[in-house]
């Protein structure tokens, strides 16, 4: 399991969730070469550890475990993992 980054963070790309995740798995973090082109910010399924800090600071609710994710947007769980697989 492990938590999404879905819509609301589209074109947001706040960051606050980067500066607390434990494990650094969200990314492009300000400092990568791809953050500016970034649609929005995605979580590393494979890294995530489920510990809910980033859901808890993003400033747009566009976080949640991916059993809670809302319907309109289940497909972001894949948008997700696929940023990781390129
Ligand atoms: Fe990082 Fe925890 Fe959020 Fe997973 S749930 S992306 S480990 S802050």
């Amino acid at each position: 399991m492990a938590y999404t980054i879905a819509q609301p963070c589209v074109g947001v790309k706040d960051t606050a969730c980067v500066e607390v995740c434990p494990v650094e798995c969200i990314h492009p973090t300000k400092n990568e070469a791809n953050f500016s082109s970034a649609e929005q910010l995605y979580i590393d399924p494979v890294t995530c550890i489920d510990c809910g800090a980033c859901q808890s600071v993003c400033p747009v609710t566009a976080i949640y475990p991916n059993e809670q994710v809302p319907d309109q947007w289940k497909n972001f769980i894949d948008v997700n993992a696929k940023f990781y697989q390129k």
